[in-house]
């Protein structure tokens, strides 16, 4: 709007007609005065948000969704809905307030406000979800266990298509903001933190335009250091929480299985995350991979414990067994390996949780996304 010389609340209309009443088209913004409508279709604008081109459905109920950005290649991006979550939030419910839904309380504009009591043939087959959602096509970062890896980094995704996507899966799933309990994850393709402006300006649309509350958003992160400085600069009202890609007991393991330890060692990515103000009650995740006989033996669970206690910091760990991938030289961890690294874990005083795979059968697991088309 600035660039066409018109005042800069023009911009803020439009976002406000986009994300909060969800119009199609730039005819519909009818907080613009006509003649702006027209001049702006004239010169060829056009409003929009990204779309559901395939969806791949789980026995498990995760859904997983190749989303289509407008643009000259036809591009896709992927996110996943777990219905009831994948078990680790409820860690984070928790700590929410009692009752905590997923609207900012002090949010001005809530879809909710005016949908009344909920029509009882609208019962919803969930009441608790997670949407996981990519900042990325692809991922530079190359850790080795990871398939979204592989596609090496095709491009960063907009504002746009990073917020886009989460409204595609609500309008699928009839979401109401401020009713339903969603939590949204960054935990998708991509790193994050590699495409900061855009994914903290989603974040701002997702919270300001939206609604929602940044309370219920975790991002999780290799480990980039300057990203976690920057979010720990962001004010609390549109802080996602974070979680940190630990994956490894000690620096040696860690820069075998994640080379971007080289450049940023856990010490450093630990003097960056005491720079965030926690909110009361708020944990910092740490997210392990348990890549069996690398990451998973008992040694490495106390020395993972040691490395939580020094920290110093509200933390909890969120266990994740390896979800295979073609072409990766890993194997899974059994079941009874996964069961006691987490009790010793929780014997060391470390709160311990372990993340349920969710749509493995469609490759919609952690560091399945790889846009696989078959499903
Ligand atoms: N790029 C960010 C967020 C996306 S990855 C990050 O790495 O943190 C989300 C989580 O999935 C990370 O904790 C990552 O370590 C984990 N992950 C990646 N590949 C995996 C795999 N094959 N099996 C299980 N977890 C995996
Ligand atoms: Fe990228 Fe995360 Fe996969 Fe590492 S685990 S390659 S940072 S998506």
């Amino acid at each position: 709007m600035d660039a066409l010389g018109e005042p800069a609340f023009r911009g803020r209309q439009i976002a406000e007609a986009l994300y909060c009443q969800r119009v199609e088209e730039l005819s519909s913004v009818t907080t613009l005065p006509k003649s702006l409508r027209d001049r702006l279709t004239a010169a060829g604008w056009r409003i929009g948000r990204p779309t559901i081109a395939q969806v791949f459905q789980s026995t498990d109920g995760t859904e997983r969704y190749l989303i289509q950005c407008p643009g000259p290649q036809a591009e896709t991006v992927e996110t996943v809905w777990m219905p009831e979550g994948d078990g680790s939030e409820l860690a984070d419910e928790e700590e929410s307030a009692p009752g905590a839904k997923n609207s900012a309380p002090s949010s001005p504009r809530s879809f909710a406000d005016k949908a009344g009591e909920r029509d009882p043939q609208s019962i919803k087959p969930w009441s608790r979800a997670t949407i996981c959602v990519s900042s990325q096509i692809g991922c530079a970062v190359n850790c080795q266990f990871c398939l979204t890896a592989k596609l090496g980094l095709q491009r960063n995704l907009s504002a746009g298509e990073i917020a886009g996507q989460v409204l595609a899966v609500f309008d699928r799933q009839q979401v109401e903001v401020g009713r339903d309990r969603v939590n949204l994850v960054f935990m998708g393709m991509g790193e994050p933190f590699l495409n900061y402006d855009n994914f903290m300006a989603a974040v701002r649309l997702l919270v300001n335009e939206v609604g929602l509350s940044p309370q219920r958003m975790t991002v999780s992160t290799s480990g980039i250091v300057p990203g976690i400085e920057r979010l720990a600069a962001e004010p609390p009202e549109i802080r996602p929480r974070l979680a940190i890609s630990l994956n490894a007991p000690n620096n040696e393991v860690r820069a075998e299985v994640m080379p971007i330890n080289r450049k940023w060692p856990i010490e450093a990515v630990i003097d960056a995350v005491r720079q965030v103000r926690l909110r009361p009650r708020e944990r910092v995740t740490f997210e392990y991979v348990l890549l069996a006989g690398v990451t998973d033996q008992p040694e490495h669970a106390r020395e993972v414990a040691r490395l939580v206690r020094r920290t110093n910091l509200p933390a909890k760990v969120n266990l994740i067994a390896w979800n295979p991938g073609p072409g990766i030289p890993y194997a899974m961890p059994d079941p009874a390996t996964i069961e006691s690294f987490k009790q010793e874990l929780i014997a060391n005083r470390i709160p311990a949780y372990l993340r349920k795979p969710r749509g493995r059968d469609i490759y919609a697991a952690c560091g399945q996304l790889k846009r696989t088309v078959e499903g």
